[in-house]
């Protein structure tokens, strides 16, 4: 029988992206979300594209922090599993509403997890974020480096990770595994559902197909005097059907017996600098990008990328695209989908 599965902020970027493909790969979904950071048109894509496996897929406008809403959820389905993305995620907006970020990030996971037990679901995937490794020593990151917070975001992160080791020590019915994403990027193949962030974008490559479509004049690069092959910058860019994939993986993990708390990163291993990373787009868009060089952002790192092995030989997994795909299909939904899931002429 097909297993059913609760995904938090399903709406999102990288949630809408694994629902699909947890349809393809025969689970049935629920989704919950607030649509505090997305659309609903999203849901509808992610249902053209299922097909037929449509279906399986339902969906419920629920904060998590709506903790009778969220009970109601839980009586109508018996859920084997929780992917747990919902959380609020712009790094500088949580510097000036910490206390937002707390409850939102927090509050919502701990309701969350309460539900979950009182309905005897102890099977968790948790978004965590390779913002946890801080400005690290050394790359390529792996899961053992100590961890650092440099913003309530990434404490939020940091805490929730805490939460879950503590509660699986409190009771081994749990099983949890923490997943590090390094930097999403790219959308479906398809172009019909992607990235689609509200407001000016905080990150790289949304600013960048900004420009490319001409809502933004130029990208300001942020510092060009760091130690790296060319100054600037240099993270894991990761294709998010990559990303979402390793969902999948993760969720076969947690039928592992011997599995309790684990965490494991979710990258390429590979580090792209930001001008590696715009000529690769100029490249798949034919657009010029227009450069402003600026100083660093504060709490910005110099170079961070992942150390792939533990979930390579531990959860099967391995990223398959690299930046040129990263790019190919961001700008097809870029340029199918100019204003996101706000543009007038869809497809
Ligand atoms: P997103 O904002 O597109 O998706 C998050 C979704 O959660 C949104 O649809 C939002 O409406 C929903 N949500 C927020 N608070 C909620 C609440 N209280 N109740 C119900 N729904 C709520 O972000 P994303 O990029 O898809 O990120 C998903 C998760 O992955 C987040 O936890 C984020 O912190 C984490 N993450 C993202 C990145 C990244 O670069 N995108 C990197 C590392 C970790
Ligand atoms: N960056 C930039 N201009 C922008 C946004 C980001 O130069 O408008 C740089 C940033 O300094 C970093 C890289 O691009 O070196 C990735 O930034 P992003 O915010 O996407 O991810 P994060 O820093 O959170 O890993």
């Amino acid at each position: 029988m097909s297993k059913n599965v609760l995904v938090t902020g399903g709406a999102g970027y990288i949630g809408s992206h694994t629902v699909l493909q947890l349809l393809l790969d025969g689970y049935r979904v629920v989704v919950v979300d607030n649509l505090d950071n997305s659309s609903d048109v999203a849901i509808e894509r992610v249902e053209e594209l299922a097909g037929e496996l449509a279906k399986n897929l339902s969906f419920h406008k629920v904060d998590l922090r709506d903790r009778q809403a969220l009970e109601e959820v839980f009586a109508e389905t018996k859920f084997d599993a929780v992917i747990h993305f919902a959380g609020l995620k712009a790094v500088g907006e949580s510097v000036h509403k910490p206390l937002l970020y707390y409850d939102n990030n927090l509050i919502g996971t701990i309701t969350l997890l309460e539900t979950m037990a009182a309905h005897g679901c102890k099977n968790l995937v948790f978004s965590s974020s390779a913002t946890v490794y801080g400005w690290p020593k050394e790359v390529p990151c792996t899961e053992e480096f100590p961890l650092a917070a440099a913003n309530p975001y990434g404490r939020t992160k940091l805490f929730i990770e805490e939460i879950c080791q503590d509660l699986r020590r409190s009771d081994s019915e749990w099983k949890i595994i923490l997943l590090r994403y390094f930097n999403p990027v790219g959308a479906h193949p398809s172009g019909y559902i992607g990235e689609d962030p509200r407001g000016t974008p905080n990150n790289l490559m949304p600013f960048v197909q900004q420009v490319a479509i001409g809502r933004q004049p130029a990208l300001t690069v942020f510092g060009n005097n760091y130690s790296t092959k060319d100054g600037t910058g240099v993270r894991d860019y990761i294709h998010i059907v990559d990303l979402a994939d390793g969902h999948i993986a993760a969720l076969r993990k947690l039928s592992d017996p011997k599995i309790g708390c684990e965490v494991y990163n979710l990258g390429t291993g590979k580090g792209t600098s930001v001008l590696e990373m715009v000529a690769a787009f100029e490249k798949a868009s034919g657009k010029k990008i227009p450069l402003v060089m600026a100083g660093r952002r504060p709490g910005d790192v110099e170079t961070v990328y992942a150390s792939t092995k533990k979930a390579e030989h531990e959860l099967n997994w391995k990223a398959k695209y690299g930046i040129e795909e990263m790019c190919r299909d961001q700008w097809n939904w870029a340029s199918k989908n100019p204003y996101g899931y706000a543009s007038p002429n869809l497809n």
